[in-house]
């Protein structure tokens, strides 16, 4: 990599072109599917067309859900609160319940409780899991205390994208509402003490099939056509729907995305491959419904092509100083950790991206890499109460431009405007997937040593070895110089190796359909053997689950001998023509 012109790039960021921006994205509440927002996307496609880009705005349907108005009455008082996206509207004189406490809302929390036909309240945001339990037991309402004195906006439903005829049934059944942390704990205090309280939660929710806007913009690396429609290319992409103004979230990552598109074309003639940008509607009120179609929709063209996935999230936010913990797939954290380093002067320790944020595409199997880069650092108020504190303004009307720290924004778009050229200018791209097997023998090797005598996982321990030994292999050869035919066959490789690894580390691994947006482990189909560790073998219910985990194993080791194959190939390829590293 070329760092004299590295730096040159990031040195272009210019925090008054981002301004620039920001005073128009100031102007609009962009909820989606709204006339405002498609105002708002026609600025973008104008913005990416005069930088160049061939842009197309698509228009489809979405299920999107948006919350009204919202009251909520205790024993006469009435309690300043919201609704949420995707709560069940209520009657029209309100839905009126018994006071359950279910602390945070986990599994163990509503254990052993009666709340059917009752109103929970449970600490903590809204979260589609809470939604879910609290459907499942049949309760009415879901009253949730603030965890501070803000009202945040939350989206409760599990399901991924716009529902299908299988999973529209998953929404969720409660009216959910969201009061203050103070007012919340005042209610949990007096149910402690023994007191029955009745609640009135009155909600309007606008919830059906709208279109929505998706704005894509390309351009094709060195030596391909406009119309070249087999070149590998680079999504970066970001949602342009908000809560209120939305001015970090997300108008402020927008920003960032228009200039590290500006700056890229620039250079065009040195892409190695193509860079499509995508803006996405219905990411806050259609739980991520524009990516997940355009996923659906576009599903062979992202196979064949999509190199990787670069989401753009919350970039510039005051006092979002802490770049440790910056989320990035296994096989792509080498990228987030040098531009982190050398743009941000941050040491990334990583973190497993989470089942949010527009990560649309695990199925497809497109390694991905950050929502957002930046966070508050430990100690402030909002550390340890929110999964990604990024100021109290999140998702609240605060969120306005007086919240936006230009030095910040530098900062942070330099950070992609690094990452974007790591993957833009390399033919072969860094994907190092010596880590996601390092990471795979930790899973196997543990459960390997709890089931002993109980399920052979050797084979598939062997088979994880040899991924790593491949990929390390395949390493030290790309540090060689390569002819154009080594770094097709390399290339190649790496996104069938993606294909096949991707899904089993970050999905089910059903590479058509969208799991839940609720929390995974790593390798989610070993969770069969994760469960049976925790049951003697002789129980039924540890042969139902011997059943899963013997599918699971085969998904697992189909993957790994699916990697293993196009790894040893591409090796052998290598090998073979001696005369590629003189060339
Ligand atoms: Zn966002």
């Amino acid at each position: 990599m070329n760092k004299a012109l590295m730096d040159r790039l990031c040195d272009q960021v210019s925090v008054t072109e981002m301004m620039r921006h920001l005073e128009v994205f100031a102007r609009r509440m962009k909820y989606s599917g709204t006339p405002e927002e498609l105002e708002s996307f026609l600025y973008l496609q104008e913005e990416m067309r005069r930088y160049g880009y061939r842009t197309t705005l698509l228009s489809h349907d979405a299920y999107i859900s948006l919350p009204g108005d919202a009251h909520v009455e205790v024993q006469g008082q009435n309690l300043a609160c919201i609704t949420h996206s995707f709560s069940r509207s209520s009657p029209p004189n309100g839905l009126r319940g018994k006071l359950v406490h279910v602390g945070k809302g986990r599994v163990e929390d509503f254990a052993g409780l009666d709340v059917a036909g009752k109103i929970v309240l449970a600490e903590g945001l809204a979260t589609p899991a809470v939604s879910m339990l609290a459907s499942r037991a049949g309760a009415l309402g879901q009253l949730h205390a603030s965890p501070d004195e803000h009202l945040h906006e939350m989206i409760v439903s599990p399901v991924w994208g716009s529902p299908t005829h299988e999973t529209v049934a998953n929404l969720p059944d409660t009216v959910v509402c969201t009061i203050s942390g103070a007012d919340g704990a005042r209610l949990r205090d007096r149910l402690a003490a023994g007191e029955t309280i009745e609640a009135n939660l009155s909600a309007k929710v606008d919830t059906g099939w709208r279109k929505t806007p998706l704005l894509v913009a390309e351009l094709p690396g060195s030596g391909a056509s406009e119309d070249d429609d087999e070149q590998p290319f680079v999504l970066l992409s970001g949602h342009h729907d908000t809560w209120h103004y939305g001015l970090m979230d997300n108008g402020a990552a927008n920003a960032t995305m228009l200039e590290v598109a500006r700056i890229c074309a620039r250079e065009r003639k040195l892409w190695a491959h193509g860079l499509r940008v995508a803006f996405w509607s219905g990411h806050s009120h259609g739980r991520y419904s524009g990516s997940s179609w355009y996923a659906d929709a576009y599903w062979d063209d992202l196979n064949r092509r999509c190199l990787a996935h670069v989401n753009v999230d919350s970039t510039g936010g005051v006092g979002n100083t802490d770049l440790t913990h910056a989320m990035t797939s296994s096989e792509l954290i080498g990228v987030a950790r040098l531009a982190i380093r050398e743009q941000g002067g941050g040491e990334l320790q990583g973190r497993r991206l989470g089942r949010g944020g527009d990560q649309s595409f695990f199925g497809i199997g497109i390694p991905a890499m950050y929502g957002g880069v930046g966070e508050q650092p430990p100690g402030t108020p909002m550390h340890g109460k929110f999964p990604h504190p990024l100021g109290w303004w999140w998702h609240t009307p605060g969120d306005t431009l007086d919240k936006i720290d230009p030095e910040i924004l530098v900062r942070d778009t330099r950070i992609y405007v690094h990452t974007i050229w790591q993957l833009l200018s390399v033919a072969v791209p860094p994907l190092d997937f010596a880590e996601n097997a390092r990471r795979l023998v930790a899973e196997l090797e543990t459960l390997s040593g709890a089931l002993a005598e109980r399920f052979d996982l050797s084979g598939l321990l062997r088979r994880t070895r040899d991924l790593h030994s491949n990929a390390e292999t395949l390493r030290r050869r790309l540090a060689d110089p390569l002819s154009s035919a080594a770094v097709e066959e390399a290339r190649g490789a790496l996104l069938a190796v993606s294909r096949a690894l991707v899904p089993i580390e970050y999905s089910r691994g059903d590479r058509f359909e969208q799991d839940p947006a609720l929390m995974q482990p790593a390798f989610p189909p070993l969770q069969p053997l994760r469960e049976l560790c925790k049951l003697q073998a002789e129980e039924d219910a540890a042969k139902f689950l011997s059943v899963s985990a013997m599918r699971a194993c085969n998904r697992i080791g189909l993957a790994l001998d699916t990697a293993n194959s196009a790894l040893e190939k591409c090796l052998s390829r290598l090998d073979a023509e001696p005369s590629l590293a003189a060339e």
